[in-house]
C-alpha cells in the first residue's frame, strides 16, 4: 500500500484536500479500516497538527498529512485560538459558542477591534521520522450579529471585508479557495514533494 494518508474522516476536508493536492494518490483511514484516537493536547496549531499526522503515519505505516486549525481574535488576546472547538466546554454546540464570542466581544463595538483570523497548520510525518508542516491565515472581523447559513463553525460570525459577506455566505468553491486550509495546504505542497518523493507519481 502506497499514497498520502489523510488523518481526517470529515468528507469537506478530504474533499478538499483531494481538490487541493491533485496529482497525489491520497488515502483516507475509513478505506484503511484505521481508528486512531488522538488527545489534541497540544499548545499550539503547531503542535497538535504534528502530533495527528505522527500517530496516524505510525498506526499506518504511510505518511499521514494532519491539520489543526481555529479563530484567534485579536481584541481577545488570540482566544479561542487551539481551543475553538472546544471553547466554552463541552455543553455547547457551534452556535453557543459564536454566541459567547459575540457575548465576549460587546465591549468591543469596533470593527478595528473585533479583527481576527482563521488559522491552520497542516503537517506531513512518515513513520521513519520525516516531517514537514506549513501555515496559512484567512484574515477577517467578527460581526456583531451571525449572517449567512453555509459553512460550519465561526463562519456565520467571521466577515470577509474584501467579499463584503461572512464566511457563511460565499459559495463552497470560493470558501476552498480562500480559506486557511487552502493556504496552509498550498505552501505545504513544495515541500511535500521534496521530504517525500516517493509519494509522486512515476
Ligand atoms: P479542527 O481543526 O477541525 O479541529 O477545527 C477546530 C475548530 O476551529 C472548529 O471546530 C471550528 O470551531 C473552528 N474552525 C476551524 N476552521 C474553521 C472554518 O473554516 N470555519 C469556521 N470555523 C472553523
Amino acid at each position: 500500500m502506497t499514497g498520502l494518508l489523510v488523518a481526517t474522516n470529515n468528507p469537506g476536508k478530504v474533499r478538499e484536500f483531494r481538490e487541493l493536492l491533485h496529482g497525489l494518490r491520497l488515502v483516507t483511514p475509513a478505506e484503511l479500516g484505521l481508528e486512531v484516537r488522538v488527545d489534541e493536547t497540544g499548545e499550539t496549531f503547531a503542535a497538535n497538527a504534528g502530533l495527528k499526522a505522527r500517530a496516524f503515519a505510525e498506526a499506518a505505516g504511510l505518511v499521514a498529512l494532519a491539520d489543526d486549525s481555529g479563530l484567534e481574535v485579536d481584541a481577545l488576546g488570540g482566544t479561542p485560538g487551539v481551543l475553538s472547538a472546544r471553547y466554552g466546554g463541552p455543553g455547547l454546540d457551534d452556535q453557543g459558542r459564536y454566541r459567547l464570542l459575540l457575548q465576549a466581544l460587546e465591549r468591543f463595538p469596533e470593527p478595528e477591534a473585533r479583527r481576527a483570523r482563521f488559522r491552520c497548520v497542516v503537517a506531513a510525518a512518515a513513520p521513519d521520522g520525516r516531517f514537514c508542516q506549513a501555515e496559512g491565515t484567512c484574515e477577517g472581523v467578527i460581526t456583531p450579529r451571525p449572517v449567512g447559513t453555509g459553512g460550519f463553525g465561526y463562519d456565520p460570525v467571521f466577515y470577509l471585508p474584501e467579499y463584503d459577506r461572512t464566511m457563511a455566505e460565499v459559495e463552497p468553491v470560493l470558501k476552498n479557495r480562500l480559506s486557511h486550509r487552502a493556504a496552509a495546504v498550498t505552501a505545504l505542497r513544495p515541500l511535500l514533494e521534496r521530504t517525500f518523493p516517493e509519494l509522486l507519481p512515476v
